[in-house]
């Protein structure tokens, strides 16, 4: 019975899932497990948990557990399954991280994966459940891949005992044999429901060329054309960094300005854009009047921020299908602007109304992309990745495909870890392109050509092939998982791996040291199945990795707690500073923007504190800059003024209530507050704090290079660490730049221009 309002009952008709309701209900009938293929975009995560509501499975006292990888689809699914279900969010609720609106009525819970990790290790039975949507699983994130593998053991044992449970894998990609072919896992392969999407056709155009490191600037190419020449509907452009998006928009909006006086405009924060577009066309009309000698002939000429080089480009496209739609139309340097009004589609005077998307971009800015861009004006999203399967943008015609994602790797054996840009997978392609064809056909603009394409590898690997485990190990070791070799995983990790988390796990005391007798091949099995330790049951039920794990169960020294908690909340928030670095697109803002910086490197060094908190380093400065924060009482002005990122000390500020919750709950008593007032930690305090952290970060130790050692001039001001063979260096914005203490200990080596540590904190030699 539920009551849903007419236009939303239309919009869901329209959805592919909507047709194999009947399909979908009798297989979840039948089988214990079940998985569902669907392109993004055919309505699985928003209809699939209605299905199973009006079927009764949020009956008898049972809910219904959706989970995402990400939290931005978490909260957002929620929002728009309640609204579509014409229910309340204590009915259909969410629980992420550190925040969530679940009640005591709440039906339908949307969560992240790692959220019912958690609740797994409180209840392995997940008896509060009737069914499990595990959601996305075709992004292998770690954490889904670990459910899976307990849910393919607790769904048979629920049954067994008379509680019966389902569970439904819900796939974008129709590559699911790791789950379905995989006899470990399920012994009877679940069956697979594939809904046929109701998908437009998208025609796909290479470029003839690939070019190999500027395709911003080709995307910045392509775009334009697409707008100057092609018929209304959304473009979509695929980027790989946060810096490329920003650089990106500014371009396009420079090209296209969205209304004639935007040089002094505040254009993203721009609340209302039908106002806008309403300012922007009396600025129009206004600019015809006074200038009545403008040539009208040459309005489409090429947009400001282009210059030659935008002839060339073109070229090399590929007309594969030799489409008018193929953009080499125009790129003849005799063809003039004046051509391309003619040619029936042009109108460049349609305003572009660009907008950016990526993870760490504030909520509110994130969901502009969700509305209807002003009446008139072509929407523009250049996204990150995130656009590519969780997050439907409606209205795409039009994608522009660079071809890489921005991703995190990480070495294997020296835990060193840096961003790389890399290319995608055919799968990942065939999603991105997928984007163009919602709602009516579309193009995708490849910038690399079809033979790069096909060296390209079929799929994605599963991100815990990628990356260290030992948190993983820990939570499993928790569940009495002992073995964790002998685990289901859909996609096992490398035994390298597992043995270095088990080390790893050892040495912070969170499992019982190996025995050390035998030969060598028992040693290797006895490392890889260590019992867990009282200290390691304590760590596992702190929601943070290992080594900040372990700070957080030593904290108790001379009333550390409340820092400890600050700091591990600071450290494990990514990004709490407010990147410095953007270009200025003027003289003006470069040196408004100078000045910010000033202004933001003075406060750092307030935050870092004098005597024997300098010490704390980049540590003390996170906690200044929380402690400074709160006191303000956490608002964005503080942190617009002081080069914080304002969603990042919202999280923090979160973590902190719930780590405080845990630690009280471990040890019933800590009694820990959080303060808002925190006054800062007295000199013996900050040794105690840095004994601490060195707990934690023992295997994170660097000496720096003395003097007489220097053989090479690229050790200066290097530092020794025990696993790598270079050097390793602090980085100019950290407060012990100046200072190079002899042992600091790291939070960790990223990679970038040079091995960089982050979160720097020196430590006593003894
Ligand atoms: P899938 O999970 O198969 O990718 P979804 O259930 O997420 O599909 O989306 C189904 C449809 O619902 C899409 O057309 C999408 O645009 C629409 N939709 C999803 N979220 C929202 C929202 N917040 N507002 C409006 N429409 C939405
Ligand atoms: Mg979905």
């Amino acid at each position: 019975p539920v009551d849903r309002l007419p236009e939303i009952q239309e919009a869901r008709l329209k959805l592919p899932v909507l047709a194999e309701e009947q399909v979908i209900m009798e297989a979840v009938r039948e089988n214990e497990s079940v998985v569902l293929c669907g392109e993004t975009g055919s309505g699985k995560t928003t209809q699939v948990p209605q299905f199973l509501y009006e079927a009764g499975y949020a009956s008898a006292g049972r809910i219904i557990g959706v989970t995402e990888p990400r939290r931005v689809a978490a909260v957002s699914m929620s929002r728009r399954v309640a609204k579509e279900m014409n229910l309340s969010t204590g009915v259909v609720s969410y629980q992420i991280r550190y925040e969530g609106n679940v009640t005591q009525d709440t039906k339908i819970k949307f969560m992240t994966d790692g959220v019912l990790l958690k609740e797994i290790q409180r209840d392995f039975l997940l008896q509060k459940y009737s069914v499990i949507i595990i959601d996305e699983a075709h992004e292998r994130s770690v954490y889904t891949d670990i459910l899976i593998g307990l849910l393919s053991r607790i769904v048979p044992l629920r049954n067994r005992k008379g509680l019966p449970m389902k569970l439904l894998i819900m796939s974008a990609t129709l590559r699911v044999e790791d789950f379905t072919e995989n006899k470990r896992l399920f012994r009877t392969p679940p069956p697979v429901i594939s809904v046929e999407a109701r998908q437009f056709p998208v025609s796909v155009h290479f470029n003839k060329q690939t070019p190999m490191d500027d395709y911003t600037g080709e995307a910045f190419r392509k775009t334009c054309k697409i707008h100057r020449m092609l018929p209304p509907g959304g473009i979509l452009v695929f980027l790989t960094g946060q810096a490329e998006v920003h650089t990106l928009c500014r371009r396009l909006r420079k090209a296209f300005p969205y209304r004639a006086s935007s040089q002094t405009g505040k254009y993203q924060d721009a609340e209302d854009p039908s106002e806008e577009l309403r300012k922007s066309k009396k600025a129009k009309k206004k600019k015809f009047v006074s200038l009545p000698r403008i040539d009208l002939d040459n309005y489409s000429a090429l947009p400001v921020d282009e210059g030659d080089e935008d002839r060339q480009a073109g070229i090399d496209d590929d007309s594969d299908e030799g489409s008018d739609l193929d953009l080499d139309l125009g790129d003849n340097p005799d063809d003039t602007g004046q051509k391309r009004v003619f040619d029936g589609y042009a109108d460049p005077s349609i305003p572009l109304y660009v907008l950016p998307l990526y993870s760490l971009l504030a909520p509110e800015q994130q969901a502009k992309v969700f509305r209807p861009p002003p009446p008139g004006a072509r929407l523009c999203v250049v996204a990150t990745n995130v656009a590519e399967t969780s997050l439907t943008i409606p209205g795409v015609k039009y994608v522009v495909d660079c071809g890489r994602v921005k991703k995190r790797f990480y070495d294997r054996v020296t835990g060193v870890s840096s961003f790389k840009v890399t290319w995608i997978s055919q799968a990942s392609a065939n999603q991105r392109a997928g984007r163009a064809g919602r709602t009516e056909s579309g193009h995708c603009y490849r910038l690399y050509s079809s033979a790069v394409f096909g060296d390209f590898s079929l799929f994605s690997e599963a991100e815990i092939t990628r990356r260290p485990v030992d948190d993983l190990v820990l939570q499993m070791k928790d569940l009495n998982i002992e073995k964790v070799v002998n685990f289901p995983f859909p996609t096992p990790p490398s035994s390298e791996a597992l043995v270095a988390a088990e080390q790893l796990l050892v040495s912070l005391g969170a499992l019982e040291e190996p025995p050390r007798q035998g030969r060598m091949v028992d040693q290797k099995r006895a490392r890889l199945s260590c019992p867990i330790t009282p200290l390691g049951r304590a760590m596992a039920a702190f929601p943070v990795s290992p080594r900040y794990a372990k700070m957080l169960a030593l904290g108790r020294q001379q009333g550390c707690m409340p820092y400890i908690i600050t700091i591990v909340a600071a450290m494990t928030v990514r990004e709490i500073f407010e990147e410095l670095d953007r270009p200025a697109s003027s003289e003006e803002e470069s040196s408004k923007q100078a000045s910010r910086k000033a202004r933001f490197s003075q406060m750092r060094r307030l935050w870092a504190g004098q005597g024997q908190s300098l010490l704390l380093g980049d540590l003390m400065v996170m906690l200044g800059a929380v402690g400074a924060c709160e006191f303000a009482g956490c608002t964005s002005a503080f942190c617009e003024e002081n080069g914080l990122r304002y969603k990042a000390m919202l999280e923090i500020r979160r973590l902190r209530g719930q780590l405080t919750n845990a630690v009280n709950a471990v040890c019933s008593d800590a009694a820990v507050c959080v303060d808002g007032k925190m006054a800062p930690p007295t000199e013996s305090q900050v040794v105690c704090l840095r004994q601490i952290v060195l707990a934690g970060l023992g295997d994170h130790l660097a000496r720096r290079v003395q003097a007489e050692e220097l053989l090479d001039p690229k050790w200066r001001n290097g530092y020794k660490t025990p696993l790598l063979d270079e050097p390793v260096f602090i980085h100019p914005s950290s407060a012990l730049h100046k200072t190079l203490p002899e042992f600091v200990v790291y939070q960790e080596v990223m990679e970038t221009t040079k091995m960089y540590m982050k979160g720097v904190c020196a430590v006593q030699a003894d």
